[in-house]
């Protein structure tokens, strides 16, 4: 099975836009396009083709570049089902259970509504990477604009069950403010404390804190230990129903 070479372009204030280019036949996918012109002018740095636009979700900073990148290279537009309408440009529409192959590296589609009510994901297996828009940020998750807790709660239960080492390419460079939430929620967590150290120096340092992988995130990310224990106590609520324990995290993030 054919891997995806994956290139990073950080733009406006914290988003990250992805490149990923099929090792096999160069298909190249612009994944989430905030914008255009950084991304063309990336591409061409590279040598890269873009044949693909791959969109998580509808928010202007995922889907932005999608009209002018698509002119300027007639890439085919591959967006949420769900949310169609809402997806400039849309030419092929993916839903839970589909695969979608990419030159010839297959993704497989996850529906994860809850920052919105259309949010899907796209998983490249032979490549561990998952890129997942905003519904999982590292030591974070999306805000809650369309969805509820508990289907937020299951969505991320739907990523925690991929392998470990699957890498996570999020949307957002917010790794450093959600550490400092974290830590107020489950502060006996010594994983979590260390990770924030580490992340404290790499912002420092100026460095990227994405992607990390999903064992990380396992270990450290309060969004997807609302069964844990640890975390039920930290917010005060040992024993409750861990959609309970995720909205309570939930709010209290959106209030930090
Ligand atoms: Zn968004
Ligand atoms: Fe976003």
């Amino acid at each position: 099975m054919s891997k995806l070479e994956i290139h990073q372009i950080p733009v406006l204030s914290d988003n990250y836009i992805y490149l990923a280019r099929c090792t096999e036949t160069g298909d190249t996918a612009v994944i989430d396009p905030a914008v255009a012109k950084p991304v063309l002018d990336e591409a061409e740095k590279l040598g890269w083709k873009i044949t693909h636009i791959l969109n998580t979700h509808h928010h202007p900073d995922h889907v932005g570049g999608n009209m002018e990148i698509k002119q300027a290279t007639g890439c085919t537009i591959v967006g949420p089902k769900p949310d169609r309408d809402r997806i400039p440009g849309i030419d092929i529409e993916v839903d839970e259970g589909d695969t979608y192959t990419m030159g010839a590296c297959e993704s497989r589609v996850y529906f994860v509504p809850g920052h919105t009510r259309g949010h899907i994901a796209f998983w490249f297996p032979d490549s561990d990477a998952l890129f997942i828009g905003d519904t999982i940020f590292m030591l974070g998750c999306g805000r809650l604009f369309e969805g509820t807790p508990a289907q937020m709660w299951d969505s991320i239960q739907k990523m925690r069950d991929l392998p470990p080492e699957t890498k996570i390419y999020c949307a957002h460079e917010y790794t450093q403010s959600n550490a400092k939430f974290a830590i107020t929620v489950e502060p006996d967590n010594e994983a979590l404390m260390a990770r924030a150290e580490k992340i404290d120096a790499m912002r420092a340092r100026g460095e990227r804190t994405v992607p990390d992988t999903l064992e990380v995130e396992l270990a450290t990310n309060p969004f997807l230990r609302a069964d844990a224990p640890t975390l039920a106590a930290g917010v005060g609520m040992p024993g409750a129903d861990p959609v309970d324990v995720f909205a309570e995290v939930r709010h209290r993030k959106d209030n930090f």
